[in-house]
């Protein structure tokens, strides 16, 4: 049921339940921080210099938001995505030229984490998150190799797959049912991981599904996957959580909430199709979303999760 669409003191919200109605702020609103990009996308928040970064891939960088405005952080990027950050605090980085995920170190310097796996290279590694033990875990559709926008064409030598790097560097192949895993996250305990099926670039009809998995009691594997939600419109490519375990997926629209059972709860109407969000900001309660050409934000009154 639709609340509250057209109640003025709410607009730009859309109200599925009214748990909804009070994780969002009627006189906090969705706001533009910079525009003039290509396609956004891999967020992160670096709470203890108070930035954001984000890519912009077809224009092959990484760009760097404070209150103070926007530069440039690393050109070129190698058509980077997804990124997120360690325990330690590095960057940790998706990069489809390169077809690898690489480290940003203390110093500055990169270090490739992953870039084959049993002697083939991987396809354009596209969203990745680090769980408190350590390990690495990224999406590698073959998007990102399939057109010259996003980061030259490129023969694929892999199946879509979803990955885990154990900390001693041994790659793994978590989930191989998605034709083009794209967004991930943990919840909040990390016994459970999304995963967004987005399906073929290029089909008419996009998957539209974020799946969920229960992670092994010893953190290193992933059961019996099944379906969490059905994104529409659009469909789902960057997601994260929040301190409830409630899931913010990216969607046509704008950004939708959804509680850990699976119902909508609402959404934020963007005015251009939504790729990827994170939290961040003071208290991790700003939600900032990448969208097109532009990068927005607004506060709500949730909390991201702990993890990045
Ligand atoms: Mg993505």
């Amino acid at each position: 049921m639709n609340l509250a669409i057209s109640n003025s003191a709410m607009q730009g919200f859309l109200i599925e339940d009214e748990v909804f109605a009070s994780l969002v702020l009627p006189n906090a609103p969705l706001e533009l921080l910079a525009e003039g990009f290509r396609w956004l996308e891999g967020p992160v928040w670096f709470a203890d210099h108070q930035l954001l970064l984000f890519s912009d891939i077809p224009n092959d960088r990484i760009m760097r938001w404070t209150e103070a405005g926007v530069s440039t952080f690393r050109a070129p990027s190698h058509f980077s995505n997804g990124q997120t950050r360690d325990r330690q605090g590095r960057l940790i980085t998706c990069s489809h030229q390169n077809r690898n995920v690489t480290r940003t170190e203390i110093d500055g310097a990169t270090s490739v984490l992953a870039d084959q796996f049993e002697g083939r290279k991987l396809n354009s590694p596209n969203d990745v998150v680090v769980k408190s033990d350590g390990s690495v875990w990224f999406t590698d559709p073959h998007y990102g190799i399939n057109t010259d926008y996003e980061g030259g064409k490129q023969l694929a030598e892999l199946p879509p797959c979803v990955y885990r790097l154990d900390p001693s560097g041994h790659l793994s192949i978590a989930a191989d049912e998605f034709e083009g895993p794209n967004g991930l996250c943990f919840s909040p305990d990390e016994s459970l991981l999304y995963i967004t099926e987005s399906g073929p670039q290029f089909a008419v009809e996009p998957h539209r599904v974020i799946r969920v998995f229960d992670v092994s009691a010893d953190g290193t594997a992933l059961g019996e996957g099944r379906d969490f939600h059905k994104i529409s419109p659009g469909f789902a490519d960057g997601i994260r959580c929040d301190e409830a375990g409630r899931i913010w997926s990216s969607a046509a629209d704008g950004v939708h909430c959804i509680a850990p059972d699976g119902k909508l709860l609402g959404k934020i109407l963007v005015p251009q199709t939504v790729s990827n969000l994170c939290f961040g900001g003071r208290n991790r309660s700003r939600l900032f979303i990448c969208a097109g050409q532009r990068l927005f934000a607004i506060t709500t009154n949730t909390r991201g999760c702990a993890a990045p």
